[in-house]
């Protein structure tokens, strides 16, 4: 699979690499490990990536105006098991379409589809493909492989192996990568945001079943002077408490005119509870975008059984 798509590459001098929606420094390492090894291995091709921005994520450069992309391209899609959560909404303009991610299979829409759910991010799939097709590397390329990996096992927690710590091992020795640096730019945060996952531990309902979870409503954001995006961040602070085996941000969006919903797990499966209401992701980490904070509450509801049914098994 790999081999095919690099001949895919190959055959265009346009190639358009796009990610999900509700960026990640993952989704972003991907775009941009992907986009310069392709670059500095083909240097008549042009090669963009796209969706849309966020300055919080400033450590990565710029993305590329999609507007005047010439769409006689290769598209890949990096980071995203579906269409409805792909990052630009016209797929089906591109001559060919192919596929690199690690999340479970929801739907086809490349003709070759590069998909590895036991991979630690991305990112590290990125790399598998640099490396089977002798492609280009550098400090550079090997910088935005790291941040993805890092991240997207939030600082070697999940999907964590061997292979994960030899692989990361590898990167820093052969290029240098400057860690602590790296690091910084992963995790510094303002005070802003110490204050606000103060209000969330405060304000954290828990269930007799053992669900986490608060409700944000824009005001509180506003007060707190953070966003949405934010918010959602915030999920991964809260992995080890005593009580909880599933924990959920929902958070308002104003702007979007949406409720999102951040959903992780220590146990009970999530995805499948999240798909019900359009949303999906991993097992044990999950999300949805509902209309409604009554639908909601259906899925608090829903992901409350989850724990419930859970704990009965585990009894038995
Ligand atoms: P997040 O909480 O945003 O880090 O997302 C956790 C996982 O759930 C990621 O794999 C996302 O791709 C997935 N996810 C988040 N929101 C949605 C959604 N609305 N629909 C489908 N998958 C989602």
């Amino acid at each position: 699979m790999l081999k095919s798509i690099y001949e895919k590459i190959k055959k265009f001098n346009t190639i358009v690499i796009a990610r999900h929606i509700g960026v990640d420094p993952d989704a972003l390492g991907a775009q941009f490990a992907l986009k310069k090894s392709i670059e500095k291995t083909f240097k008549e091709k042009k090669v963009y990536a796209v969706g849309s921005k966020s300055s919080k994520y400033n450590y990565f450069p710029k993305l590329d105006k999609y507007e005047n992309i010439d769409k006689k391209a290769l598209l890949i899609v990096v980071d995203t098991p579906d269409k409805k959560r792909i990052d630009i909404t016209d797929i089906e303009n591109y001559q060919e379409i192919c596929k690199i991610d690690h999340h479970p299979f929801i739907e086809q829409f490349g003709e070759y589809e590069y998909i590895k759910t036991n991979s630690s991010s991305a990112s590290e799939l990125v790399l598998d493909f640099i490396k089977e097709n002798n492609m280009f590397i550098d400090e550079e390329i090997a910088k935005y492989i790291f941040l993805g990996i890092v991240s997207d096992t939030n600082r070697f927690l999940f999907n964590t192996t061997a292979n994960t710590f030899e692989i990361i091992s590898s990167l820093i020795k052969k290029y240098n990568l400057d860690i602590e640096k790296l690091y910084q730019n992963l995790y510094m945060r303002p005070i802003a945001e110490i204050k606000f996952q103060g209000y969330i531990a405060q304000n954290m309902k828990i269930t007799e079943n053992g669900l986490g979870y608060v409700i944000i409503t824009n005001e509180v954001m506003n007060e707190y002077g953070v966003d949405s995006s934010s918010a959602g961040n915030m999920i991964n602070n809260f992995n080890n408490i005593e009580e909880v085996i599933v924990w959920a941000t929902i958070s308002e969006d104003i702007k979007n005119h949406l409720i999102k919903l951040n959903i992780r797990s220590r146990g009970p499966i999530i995805n499948t509870v999240a798909e019900k209401y359009n949303g999906g992701g991993h097992k044990f980490a999950s999300g949805a975008r509902v209309p409604t904070m009554e639908i909601a509450n259906m899925l608090i509801k829903d992901l409350d059984n989850a724990c419930k049914n859970y704990l009965e098994q585990m009894e038995e």
